[in-house]
C-alpha cells in the first residue's frame, strides 16, 4: 500500500440523495460503480455509524463482511457520490 500505488485509488464523498447530506469519505481501489464500501477504508465518517442518515435518517446502507472484510453494502438510490467515478 502507501500513497503510490498502482494509480486506481481514488477518494469519493459519499452524500444522501434523499436530503443531501454528507455522509462519507471513502478511498476507493477500483474504478467502477460503488456497490460496496470497505469500512477501513473510510478515512471521514459523518454518521453515526449505524448506516443511517444523520439528516433524514434513512437507511442508506447494510452491514455485511465481504471476504473476511468489514464492509457497507449500499442500498442502490439511497445515496449519490461526488467526486471521480467513472462508469
Ligand atoms: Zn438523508
Amino acid at each position: 500500500m502507501g500513497t503510490q500505488g498502482k494509480g486506481n485509488i481514488y477518494h469519493i464523498k459519499i452524500y444522501c440523495a434523499q436530503c443531501n447530506t454528507y455522509l462519507f469519505k471513502y478511498r476507493k481501489e477500483k474504478r467502477g460503480s460503488l456497490v460496496r464500501c470497505y469500512i477501513d477504508n473510510i478515512v471521514d465518517d459523518n454518521t453515526k455509524g449505524d448506516l443511517k442518515c444523520p439528516g433524514c435518517l434513512q437507511e442508506f446502507a447494510r452491514f455485511k463482511i465481504e471476504k473476511t472484510r468489514p464492509a457497507n453494502r449500499m442500498i442502490q438510490g439511497k445515496i449519490f457520490i461526488k467526486g471521480h467515478l467513472k462508469k
